[in-house]
């Protein structure tokens, strides 16, 4: 019987990782949960899977959590409730599924402990991969990918030698915006931006599928993950999102992991590696899906994209500053603050004005964090003046 805390529970990543946790009472057994504010989600959570405490971000409610739950378990609140929960919750494994910068401390805290951590968050890895790969050595914590198209790269190379891999060939739906013009992209509405083909997933990673910055925050997510250059990391634009990602190898094969899109499934196997666990819930009916095509992102259209890969070759705390101007953006665009092609341009402008800096500690990436943040925020008040 293996342990689970879930941060972010109430998210989408969350709440398919108890859809899964549902599935197996005989495996896995809930330790903790967390949400930021639903606390109405929360305490459904807590009746039906009595763990030992639960984390609410927001501050605020804790007495209202409390009114409703009363002493079913212990109660642990804000960023250091986050904290608390991953250095010190008994758990086997962490399955961090919060957004944003607000996933790196947990995921810190649960590697120097040497646990599992089941990897959504994959901001984590964008703002300090070079850390967490440091830790993953040092503290022997295994890092396994819930990325569907990360999940799919690790399914592909099992079993192979890591030196006969040439490129990882990251596939990517396209967004909703795939077939519009780039000036047509300047109005159009948080309503279609939300309005993703194929996934349901949290408003953030949404956003950043439209602007197809969520491929390029993977391209960095797979590069620390899997320890290649970024030339050796491909996007393809895969509109079904039947082929989660492939893997070429030096002989010419290519490897593909293949299914309907379901985030139940790279879940499930974040939580049995290296074993499968039999499921009735997913199945993919092959001649039902008839075609599959494939294309090559418009770098110029989606410059989100060309930025990660900019990024990466700038290096230092490039990545962390591109990060945290894009969550300051999205939220702007979310808000009805800023028009979709304003969200590049404060990217563009922070990573023009930040000052680039080598990075070699926690407390270096949460002030570059803290400062692109500000700056990104008096950036858009210029713009909108
Ligand atoms: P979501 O918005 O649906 O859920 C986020 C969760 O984090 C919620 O429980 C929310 O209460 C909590 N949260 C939000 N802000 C917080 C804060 N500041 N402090 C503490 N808790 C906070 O997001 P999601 O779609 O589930 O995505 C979660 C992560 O997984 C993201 O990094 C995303 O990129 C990644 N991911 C998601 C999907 C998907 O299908 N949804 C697929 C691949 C990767
Ligand atoms: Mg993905």
């Amino acid at each position: 019987m293996k342990r689970i805390l879930v941060l972010g529970s109430t998210g989408s990543i969350g709440v398919n990782t108890l859809n899964v946790i549902r599935e197996y009472p005989d495996l896995f057994k809930i330790e903790g949960l967390s949400g930021n504010s639903n606390i109405k989600l929360l305490k459904e959570q807590i009746e039906e899977f009595h763990p030992s405490f639960v984390v609410i971000s927001d501050k605020s409610r804790i007495s209202e959590l409390r009114a409703l739950i009363k002493d079913q378990c212990e109660i642990f609140a804000g960023e250091s409730g986050l904290i608390k929960a991953a250095a010190s919750g008994d758990y086997d494994i962490l399955v961090n599924a919060l957004v944003g910068f607000a996933g790196l401390g947990p995921t810190i805290q649960g590697m120097r402990r040497g646990k599992r951590i089941a990897l959504a968050n994959k901001e984590t890895l964008v703002v300090a991969g070079e850390l967490i790969t440091m830790l993953g050595k040092e503290f022997s914590s295994e890092l396994i990918p819930i990325d569907s198209e990360h999940s799919a790269i690790f399914q592909c190379i099992v079993g192979e030698n890591f030196n006969e891999i040439e490129k990882l060939i990251i596939t990517a739906s396209g967004g909703p915006f795939l077939n519009r013009d780039k000036d047509g992209l300047r109005k159009v509405s948080v309503i279609e931006a939300l309005n993703h083909p194929n996934w349901k997933m949290g408003n953030k990673i949404t956003i950043d599928s439209a602007t197809m910055m969520n491929k390029g925050l993977e391209v960095i997510e797979a590069h620390w993950l899997f320890g290649f250059p970024n030339e050796k990391i491909e996007v393809v634009v895969h509109p079904q999102s039947i082929i989660h990602s492939m893997v070429e190898f030096i002989d010419g094969s290519i490897k593909a992991q293949l299914g309907i899109p379901d985030m139940k499934l790279p879940i499930r196997y974040a939580l049995s590696y290296p074993k499968r666990l039999k499921s009735q819930n997913i199945k993919t009916n092959i001649p039902e899906v008839k075609s599959l095509t494939f294309y090559k992102p418009d770098l110029n259209k989606f410059e989100c994209l060309q930025l990660a890969y900019d990024v990466m070759n700038t290096g230092g705390n490039a990545p962390c500053i591109m990060n945290a101007a894009n969550e300051i953006a999205v939220d702007m665009f979310l808000k009805g603050l800023i028009n979709f092609l304003q969200i590049p341009e404060i990217i563009k402008e922070s990573l023009n004005k930040v000052e680039n800096t080598k990075i070699d500690c926690l407390e270096e990436i949460i002030e570059c964090d803290r400062k692109t943040r500000e700056f990104a925020i008096k950036f858009y008040k210029e713009i909108i003046n």
